[in-house]
Protein backbone atom coordinates (compact mmCIF):
# COMPACT_ATOMS: atom_id res chain seq x y z
CA UNK A 1 0.00 0.00 0.00
CA UNK A 2 1.33 3.13 -1.25
CA UNK A 3 1.91 5.85 2.08
CA UNK A 4 1.73 9.35 1.73
CA UNK A 5 5.06 11.26 3.52
CA UNK A 6 3.64 11.51 7.06
CA UNK A 7 1.90 8.78 7.34
CA UNK A 8 4.59 6.35 8.06
CA UNK A 9 7.81 7.51 10.43
CA UNK A 10 8.64 10.35 9.26
CA UNK A 11 11.72 9.99 10.54
CA UNK A 12 14.80 7.56 8.58
CA UNK A 13 18.08 6.74 9.76
CA UNK A 14 20.99 5.68 7.81
CA UNK A 15 24.62 5.17 8.48
CA UNK A 16 27.71 5.73 6.39
CA UNK A 17 30.57 4.21 7.43
CA UNK A 18 33.81 5.74 5.16
CA UNK A 19 37.15 3.57 4.45
CA UNK A 20 39.43 4.34 6.45
CA UNK A 21 41.50 7.29 4.72
CA UNK A 22 45.36 8.07 4.50
CA UNK A 23 45.90 9.12 7.96
CA UNK A 24 44.52 7.04 9.25
CA UNK A 25 46.93 4.09 7.35
CA UNK A 26 49.39 6.16 8.25
CA UNK A 27 48.86 5.80 12.07
CA UNK A 28 48.30 2.28 11.59
CA UNK A 29 44.56 2.60 12.21
CA UNK A 30 42.43 -0.33 12.69
CA UNK A 31 38.53 -1.01 11.43
CA UNK A 32 36.79 -1.76 14.48
CA UNK A 33 33.60 -1.19 12.59
CA UNK A 34 31.54 -4.09 10.76
CA UNK A 35 28.36 -4.51 9.41
CA UNK A 36 26.08 -7.75 9.77
CA UNK A 37 25.68 -9.33 6.45
CA UNK A 38 22.58 -8.45 4.57
CA UNK A 39 21.18 -6.40 7.25
CA UNK A 40 21.15 -2.93 8.19
CA UNK A 41 23.00 -3.65 11.73
CA UNK A 42 26.29 -2.07 12.64
CA UNK A 43 28.49 -3.55 14.91
CA UNK A 44 31.33 -1.97 17.58
CA UNK A 45 32.69 -3.91 20.14
CA UNK A 46 30.12 -5.59 21.91
CA UNK A 47 27.68 -2.92 20.85
CA UNK A 48 24.79 -3.78 17.93
CA UNK A 49 22.32 -1.03 16.05
CA UNK A 50 19.83 -1.74 13.39
CA UNK A 51 19.05 1.16 11.38
CA UNK A 52 17.13 1.85 8.22
CA UNK A 53 19.99 1.24 5.82
CA UNK A 54 23.73 1.01 6.44
CA UNK A 55 26.27 1.71 3.29
CA UNK A 56 29.32 0.57 3.56
CA UNK A 57 32.94 1.59 2.95
CA UNK A 58 33.71 -0.06 -0.48
CA UNK A 59 31.92 1.25 -3.60
CA UNK A 60 30.95 4.79 -3.28
CA UNK A 61 27.08 4.11 -2.08
CA UNK A 62 25.68 7.52 -3.02
CA UNK A 63 23.48 6.23 -5.58
CA UNK A 64 22.24 3.60 -3.65
CA UNK A 65 22.13 6.23 -1.16
CA UNK A 66 20.15 8.99 -3.24
CA UNK A 67 17.78 6.29 -4.57
CA UNK A 68 16.78 4.63 -1.27
CA UNK A 69 16.88 7.67 1.32
CA UNK A 70 16.65 11.15 -0.96
CA UNK A 71 14.33 10.40 -3.64
CA UNK A 72 11.40 9.66 -2.32
CA UNK A 73 12.09 13.15 -0.62
CA UNK A 74 12.45 14.42 -4.02
CA UNK A 75 8.96 12.75 -5.65
CA UNK A 76 7.61 14.57 -2.29
CA UNK A 77 8.54 18.10 -3.22
CA UNK A 78 6.38 17.52 -6.47
CA UNK A 79 3.61 16.79 -4.44
CA UNK A 80 4.12 19.75 -1.64
CA UNK A 81 5.86 18.28 1.17
CA UNK A 82 8.47 19.73 2.53
CA UNK A 83 11.82 17.69 3.73
CA UNK A 84 15.03 17.51 5.04
CA UNK A 85 18.45 15.95 5.11
CA UNK A 86 20.66 16.32 7.63
CA UNK A 87 24.62 14.72 7.56
CA UNK A 88 25.33 13.99 11.41
CA UNK A 89 28.60 12.75 12.75
CA UNK A 90 31.63 13.77 13.99
CA UNK A 91 34.58 16.41 12.13
CA UNK A 92 36.16 13.74 9.80
CA UNK A 93 33.40 11.39 9.37
CA UNK A 94 32.54 12.61 5.56
CA UNK A 95 29.28 15.00 6.10
CA UNK A 96 30.89 17.39 3.70
CA UNK A 97 31.71 14.35 1.45
CA UNK A 98 28.08 12.84 1.83
CA UNK A 99 26.21 15.66 1.19
CA UNK A 100 28.62 17.08 -1.71
CA UNK A 101 28.92 20.69 0.07
CA UNK A 102 32.77 21.03 -0.07
CA UNK A 103 34.28 21.54 -3.52
CA UNK A 104 36.82 19.32 -3.01
CA UNK A 105 35.98 15.53 -3.52
CA UNK A 106 32.68 15.03 -2.80
CA UNK A 107 31.22 17.66 -5.25
CA UNK A 108 30.54 15.67 -7.79
CA UNK A 109 29.31 12.74 -5.96
CA UNK A 110 27.65 13.79 -3.26
CA UNK A 111 24.00 13.68 -2.78
CA UNK A 112 22.90 17.43 -3.58
CA UNK A 113 24.53 16.79 -7.06
CA UNK A 114 22.01 13.80 -7.24
CA UNK A 115 19.53 15.90 -5.97
CA UNK A 116 20.00 18.67 -8.74
CA UNK A 117 19.73 16.34 -11.26
CA UNK A 118 16.45 14.38 -10.72
CA UNK A 119 14.44 17.79 -9.87
CA UNK A 120 15.53 19.04 -12.99
CA UNK A 121 14.68 15.69 -15.38
CA UNK A 122 11.82 15.38 -13.48
CA UNK A 123 10.91 19.17 -13.93
CA UNK A 124 11.03 18.42 -17.86
CA UNK A 125 9.30 15.51 -17.87
CA UNK A 126 6.65 17.84 -15.74
CA UNK A 127 6.25 20.93 -17.76
CA UNK A 128 3.39 20.18 -19.35
CA UNK A 129 1.65 19.84 -16.45
CA UNK A 130 2.65 22.82 -14.70
CA UNK A 131 4.95 25.30 -14.55
CA UNK A 132 7.74 25.36 -12.05
CA UNK A 133 9.96 28.32 -10.17
CA UNK A 134 12.72 27.35 -8.12
CA UNK A 135 14.93 29.60 -5.22
CA UNK A 136 17.76 28.71 -3.83
CA UNK A 137 19.47 29.38 -0.67
CA UNK A 138 22.48 28.84 1.25
CA UNK A 139 23.38 29.75 4.82
CA UNK A 140 25.41 28.94 7.82
CA UNK A 141 24.52 29.00 11.62
CA UNK A 142 27.62 29.57 13.34
CA UNK A 143 27.76 30.57 17.12
CA UNK A 144 23.55 31.31 16.85
CA UNK A 145 23.85 33.62 14.00
CA UNK A 146 22.30 32.87 10.61
CA UNK A 147 25.18 33.94 7.91
CA UNK A 148 24.53 34.19 4.26
CA UNK A 149 26.81 31.56 1.89
CA UNK A 150 25.35 33.23 -1.14
CA UNK A 151 26.08 37.17 0.10
CA UNK A 152 28.07 38.16 -3.45
CA UNK A 153 29.67 40.88 -1.16
CA UNK A 154 30.85 38.82 1.30
CA UNK A 155 32.30 36.20 -1.45
CA UNK A 156 35.27 38.12 -2.60
CA UNK A 157 37.18 35.77 -3.99
CA UNK A 158 40.34 37.16 -4.68
CA UNK A 159 40.51 38.84 -1.31
CA UNK A 160 39.47 35.55 0.62
CA UNK A 161 43.20 34.32 -1.32
CA UNK A 162 45.08 36.61 0.33
CA UNK A 163 43.88 35.43 3.76
CA UNK A 164 40.73 37.77 4.32
CA UNK A 165 37.85 35.41 5.63
CA UNK A 166 35.03 36.02 3.47
CA UNK A 167 32.43 36.50 5.99
CA UNK A 168 32.73 40.10 6.57
CA UNK A 169 29.77 41.53 8.33
CA UNK A 170 28.57 44.52 6.02
CA UNK A 171 28.03 47.84 7.53
CA UNK A 172 24.33 48.25 7.70
CA UNK A 173 23.38 44.96 6.95
CA UNK A 174 20.80 43.69 9.23
CA UNK A 175 21.19 40.35 10.38
CA UNK A 176 18.99 37.65 9.20
CA UNK A 177 16.12 36.71 10.96
CA UNK A 178 13.79 33.64 11.06
CA UNK A 179 10.34 34.30 10.77
CA UNK A 180 7.55 32.25 11.21
CA UNK A 181 4.17 33.32 9.36
CA UNK A 182 0.83 32.62 10.84
CA UNK A 183 0.19 29.43 8.97
CA UNK A 184 3.49 28.10 10.43
CA UNK A 185 5.51 28.59 7.40
CA UNK A 186 9.37 29.68 8.39
CA UNK A 187 11.12 31.94 6.42
CA UNK A 188 14.80 33.70 6.37
CA UNK A 189 14.50 37.24 6.61
CA UNK A 190 17.56 39.11 4.93
CA UNK A 191 19.36 36.29 3.00
CA UNK A 192 19.64 35.56 -0.47
CA UNK A 193 17.11 33.75 -2.64
CA UNK A 194 18.83 33.28 -5.86
CA UNK A 195 16.07 32.64 -8.39
CA UNK A 196 17.08 29.72 -10.34
CA UNK A 197 16.48 28.19 -13.96
CA UNK A 198 18.90 25.90 -14.87
CA UNK A 199 20.93 22.81 -12.93
CA UNK A 200 23.94 25.22 -14.11
CA UNK A 201 23.21 27.76 -11.95
CA UNK A 202 21.80 25.90 -9.26
CA UNK A 203 25.34 24.31 -9.67
CA UNK A 204 26.66 27.42 -9.40
CA UNK A 205 24.80 27.94 -6.20
CA UNK A 206 26.48 25.03 -4.28
CA UNK A 207 29.41 25.98 -5.97
CA UNK A 208 29.61 29.82 -4.32
CA UNK A 209 28.71 29.05 -1.10
CA UNK A 210 30.68 25.83 -0.47
CA UNK A 211 33.71 27.83 -1.66
CA UNK A 212 32.86 30.58 0.75
CA UNK A 213 32.62 27.97 3.59
CA UNK A 214 35.81 26.13 3.02
CA UNK A 215 37.56 29.70 2.72
CA UNK A 216 36.06 30.70 5.74
CA UNK A 217 36.89 27.80 7.41
CA UNK A 218 40.99 27.80 7.50
CA UNK A 219 41.05 31.38 8.50
CA UNK A 220 38.27 30.90 11.18
CA UNK A 221 39.45 28.39 13.85
CA UNK A 222 38.38 26.09 11.18
CA UNK A 223 34.52 27.33 11.54
CA UNK A 224 32.96 24.63 9.01
CA UNK A 225 33.50 21.83 11.65
CA UNK A 226 32.12 24.16 14.05
CA UNK A 227 28.51 25.31 11.68
CA UNK A 228 25.32 24.03 10.41
CA UNK A 229 25.79 24.70 6.38
CA UNK A 230 22.13 24.70 5.26
CA UNK A 231 21.47 24.42 1.35
CA UNK A 232 17.79 24.99 0.63
CA UNK A 233 15.73 24.52 -2.51
CA UNK A 234 12.33 25.74 -2.50
CA UNK A 235 10.08 25.28 -5.47
CA UNK A 236 6.74 26.59 -6.22
CA UNK A 237 4.92 25.17 -8.69
CA UNK A 238 1.18 26.17 -10.93
CA UNK A 239 -0.82 23.15 -11.62
CA UNK A 240 -2.65 23.32 -14.72
CA UNK A 241 -5.66 20.77 -14.30
CA UNK A 242 -8.90 19.93 -16.18
CA UNK A 243 -10.08 19.45 -19.44
CA UNK A 244 -8.73 20.82 -22.76
CA UNK A 245 -10.70 19.31 -25.21
CA UNK A 246 -9.39 22.23 -27.37
CA UNK A 247 -12.50 25.23 -28.07
CA UNK A 248 -11.88 28.11 -26.14
CA UNK A 249 -14.37 27.23 -23.79
CA UNK A 250 -11.90 24.42 -21.92
CA UNK A 251 -12.50 24.35 -17.86
CA UNK A 252 -8.75 24.31 -16.77
CA UNK A 253 -8.39 24.72 -12.82
CA UNK A 254 -4.82 26.06 -11.36
CA UNK A 255 -3.30 24.85 -8.02
CA UNK A 256 -0.33 26.27 -6.30
CA UNK A 257 1.78 24.30 -4.64
CA UNK A 258 4.97 25.47 -2.58
CA UNK A 259 7.39 23.00 -0.77
CA UNK A 260 11.47 23.07 0.22
CA UNK A 261 13.93 20.84 0.72
CA UNK A 262 16.85 21.55 3.21
CA UNK A 263 20.40 19.85 2.68
CA UNK A 264 22.06 20.06 5.84
CA UNK A 265 25.73 19.51 6.74
CA UNK A 266 25.35 19.65 10.28
CA UNK A 267 28.47 20.98 12.91
CA UNK A 268 30.74 18.33 14.07
CA UNK A 269 29.41 15.86 17.19
CA UNK A 270 32.53 15.78 18.69
CA UNK A 271 32.14 17.43 22.48
CA UNK A 272 33.87 20.60 22.81
CA UNK A 273 37.34 20.35 23.94
CA UNK A 274 37.43 22.03 27.16
CA UNK A 275 41.32 21.32 27.97
CA UNK A 276 43.39 23.88 26.28
CA UNK A 277 40.42 26.07 24.52
CA UNK A 278 40.06 29.69 25.03
CA UNK A 279 36.70 31.27 26.31
CA UNK A 280 35.60 31.85 22.52
CA UNK A 281 35.87 28.12 21.39
CA UNK A 282 34.09 26.97 24.23
CA UNK A 283 31.70 29.27 24.00
CA UNK A 284 31.66 28.21 19.99
CA UNK A 285 31.22 24.33 21.71
CA UNK A 286 28.15 25.17 23.80
CA UNK A 287 26.59 26.99 21.14
CA UNK A 288 26.77 23.96 18.76
CA UNK A 289 26.00 21.73 21.32
CA UNK A 290 22.82 23.50 21.01
CA UNK A 291 22.03 23.23 18.22
CA UNK A 292 22.67 19.42 17.82
CA UNK A 293 21.22 19.01 21.15
CA UNK A 294 17.95 20.61 20.34
CA UNK A 295 17.99 18.78 17.25
CA UNK A 296 18.31 15.63 18.85
CA UNK A 297 15.17 16.35 21.54
CA UNK A 298 13.17 17.07 18.35
CA UNK A 299 13.78 14.24 16.22
CA UNK A 300 13.28 11.61 19.11
CA UNK A 301 10.08 13.46 20.04
CA UNK A 302 8.47 13.48 16.46
CA UNK A 303 9.73 9.49 16.31
CA UNK A 304 8.14 8.75 18.98
CA UNK A 305 5.01 7.41 17.78
CA UNK A 306 3.19 7.58 21.55
CA UNK A 307 4.26 10.82 22.57
CA UNK A 308 3.23 11.88 19.11
CA UNK A 309 -0.36 10.59 20.07
CA UNK A 310 -0.15 12.63 23.22
CA UNK A 311 0.80 15.97 21.45
CA UNK A 312 3.98 16.12 23.77
CA UNK A 313 5.63 19.47 23.17
CA UNK A 314 8.47 19.11 20.25
CA UNK A 315 11.36 21.95 21.54
CA UNK A 316 11.62 23.39 18.04
CA UNK A 317 12.33 26.84 19.47
CA UNK A 318 15.41 26.05 21.74
CA UNK A 319 18.31 26.43 18.68
CA UNK A 320 18.16 28.51 15.35
CA UNK A 321 18.56 25.18 14.00
CA UNK A 322 15.63 24.13 14.49
CA UNK A 323 13.82 26.73 14.53
CA UNK A 324 14.80 26.90 10.93
CA UNK A 325 13.93 23.60 9.93
CA UNK A 326 10.50 23.53 11.80
CA UNK A 327 8.30 23.39 8.70
CA UNK A 328 10.78 20.80 7.21
CA UNK A 329 10.35 18.40 10.48
CA UNK A 330 7.72 16.48 11.20
CA UNK A 331 3.99 17.00 10.00
CA UNK A 332 3.77 16.08 6.04
CA UNK A 333 7.28 16.15 6.36
CA UNK A 334 10.24 13.64 5.27
CA UNK A 335 13.30 13.74 7.67
CA UNK A 336 16.05 11.59 6.50
CA UNK A 337 19.45 11.84 9.22
CA UNK A 338 22.20 9.87 7.60
CA UNK A 339 24.74 9.34 10.40
CA UNK A 340 28.60 9.67 9.19
CA UNK A 341 31.10 7.67 10.87
CA UNK A 342 34.94 6.49 10.61
CA UNK A 343 35.77 2.83 10.65
CA UNK A 344 39.35 3.88 12.52
CA UNK A 345 39.28 2.42 15.96
CA UNK A 346 41.03 5.74 17.21
CA UNK A 347 37.52 7.17 17.03
CA UNK A 348 35.59 4.62 18.06
CA UNK A 349 34.44 6.63 21.01
CA UNK A 350 32.94 9.35 18.75
CA UNK A 351 31.55 6.47 16.70
CA UNK A 352 29.53 4.81 19.44
CA UNK A 353 28.15 8.44 20.53
CA UNK A 354 27.17 8.73 16.78
CA UNK A 355 25.43 5.56 16.75
CA UNK A 356 23.92 6.21 20.26
CA UNK A 357 22.29 9.72 19.01
CA UNK A 358 21.23 8.01 15.33
CA UNK A 359 19.52 5.05 17.30
CA UNK A 360 17.88 7.37 19.31
CA UNK A 361 16.58 9.48 15.85
CA UNK A 362 14.85 5.91 14.85
P1 LIG B 1 33.35 16.00 7.61
O1 LIG B 1 32.62 16.91 6.69
O2 LIG B 1 32.43 15.10 8.38
O3 LIG B 1 34.30 16.72 8.51
P2 LIG B 1 34.67 15.13 5.21
O4 LIG B 1 33.50 14.92 4.32
O5 LIG B 1 35.43 16.38 5.01
O6 LIG B 1 34.24 15.00 6.74
O7 LIG B 1 35.61 13.85 5.07
C1 LIG B 1 36.87 13.75 5.70
C2 LIG B 1 37.85 13.11 4.74
O8 LIG B 1 37.43 11.77 4.43
C3 LIG B 1 37.96 13.83 3.41
O9 LIG B 1 39.30 13.82 3.00
C4 LIG B 1 37.11 13.00 2.48
O10 LIG B 1 37.60 13.08 1.17
C5 LIG B 1 37.27 11.59 3.03
N1 LIG B 1 36.04 10.81 2.84
C6 LIG B 1 34.88 10.99 3.47
N2 LIG B 1 33.95 10.09 3.08
C7 LIG B 1 34.55 9.31 2.16
C8 LIG B 1 34.13 8.18 1.38
N3 LIG B 1 32.89 7.66 1.48
N4 LIG B 1 35.02 7.63 0.52
C9 LIG B 1 36.27 8.13 0.42
N5 LIG B 1 36.74 9.18 1.15
C10 LIG B 1 35.90 9.77 2.00
MG1 LIG C 1 32.67 18.98 6.68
Amino acid sequence: METSPGEDCCVKVAVHIRPLIGDEKLQGCKDCVSVVHGKPQVQIGTHSFTFDHVYGSTASPSTAMYQECVAPLVDGLFQGYNATVLAYGQTGSGKTYTMGTGFKDGFQTGLIPHVMNSLFNKIETSKNQAEFQLHVSFIEIHKEEVQDLLDSVSVNKSETANGHNGKVNIPGKPPIQIRESSNGVITLAGSTERSVRTLKEMADCLEQGSLSRATGSTNMNNQSSRSHAIFTITMEQMRKSGSNDGNSNECMTEEYLCAKLHLVDLAGSERAKRTGSDGLRFKEGVHINRGLLALGNVISALGDEKKRKEGVHVPYRDSKLTRLLQDSLGGNSRTVMIACISPADINAEETLNTLKYANRAR
